[in-house]
């Protein structure tokens, strides 16, 4: 892609970075060769259909999605947005979408954190993709940390948890639902619940990473 000079010159005092060790990388570029070799692609549908992720859960995908959780990164937000979107146009999912919004925290959490990290992640999916982006969903109560649980807790504590907060929003729409990690997809499946129970006409799930179990086998 072509530049201009005043991205040239930006490209000099900041040049683009790969997302885990900041190594310099070429323009247009999200990852270093290096990290590139050390991620493993999840197998589509893991862990249930129209759930996708870019990356299993390990590093350095790992360490870059904990200090994402810390504070609030908008070039970070911007570059797995960017391979989010790139990776879901050469899957399976069944597109276009007319909508992307993300798993919501409670606002309490959202107020201690400052931010929600899958919130920056589906507005950058969104302009991406050049779709809306909305906060359709609202989280109803406190939940445990899901990774403090087991398979059948984590379906029990997320049950009912979240709503659409205006079903009018989601009726008829094809809606990309996006968070940063998804383990046994509990609380993506709650999530997705609400929105079709509202008249959502399809949900597909995309993730930045997933938590593969040590001895999966497609
Ligand atoms: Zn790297």
């Amino acid at each position: 892609m072509r530049q201009n000079p005043a991205s040239k010159l930006l490209a000099v005092f900041f040049p683009p970075r790969c997302v885990f060790c900041r190594a310099i990388i070429p323009s247009g570029e999200s990852v270093c060769g290096w990290c590139q070799k050390k991620t493993v692609e999840p197998p589509p549908h893991f862990p249930m259909k129209d759930c996708f992720a870019l990356y299993a859960y390990q590093k350095p995908v790992s360490d870059a999605l904990k200090s994402f959780k810390t504070r609030e990164q908008p070039a970070m937000a911007r570059a797995f947005g960017g391979m989010m979107a790139a990776r879901l146009s050469r899957t399976s999912a069944t597109g276009p979408f007319d909508l992307a919004t993300e798993v919501p925290m409670t606002l309490r959490d959202q107020r201690r954190r400052g931010f929600n990290q899958s919130q920056l992640l589906a507005k950058s999916v969104a302009r991406a993709l050049h779709i809306r982006h909305g906060c359709v969903l609202h989280k109803l109560r406190q939940t445990a940390p899901q990774h403090t649980l087991g398979r059948f807790e984590r379906m029990r504590n997320v049950a009912g948890a979240f709503a659409v907060r205006k079903p009018e929003q989601v009726r008829g729409k094809r809606i990309l639902l996006i968070d940063d990690i998804v383990t046994t997809g509990s609380t993506l499946r709650a999530c997705r619940k609400a929105l079709l129970e509202a008249g959502a006409e399809l949900v597909v799930c995309m993730t930045a990473a997933a938590s593969l179990p040590e001895r999966y086998d497609p």
